[in-house]
């Protein structure tokens, strides 16, 4: 059952999906794994915190919303 995780701050869809906390005991230490549902459908923006479905993102596998995507990989070359 894929209830709703959320909802797109952009277009409202609700989204679906969650990522897993897998903690791995190592002996001395403890690790922490996070995996993503291979049906996870949006994204929680790394620095804005905004959560978007994967339709208002251009690019998800960055793990940035658009603006902030925008704020990094500045591709405006206004020099002319
Ligand atoms: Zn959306
Ligand atoms: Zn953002």
């Amino acid at each position: 059952m894929a209830e709703p995780y959320g909802v797109c701050e952009r277009c409202g869809r609700d989204v679906h999906g969650h990522i897993r906390v897998v903690g791995t005991d190592l002996g001395d230490a403890f690790a922490v794994l996070l995996l993503g549902d291979p049906d996870r459908d949006w994204i929680c923006c790394d620095l804005c915190n905004a959560l978007l479905c994967h339709n208002c993102c251009s690019h998800p596998e960055t793990g940035y919303c658009d603006t902030c995507y925008a704020k990094i990989f500045r591709r405006r070359r206004r020099r002319r």
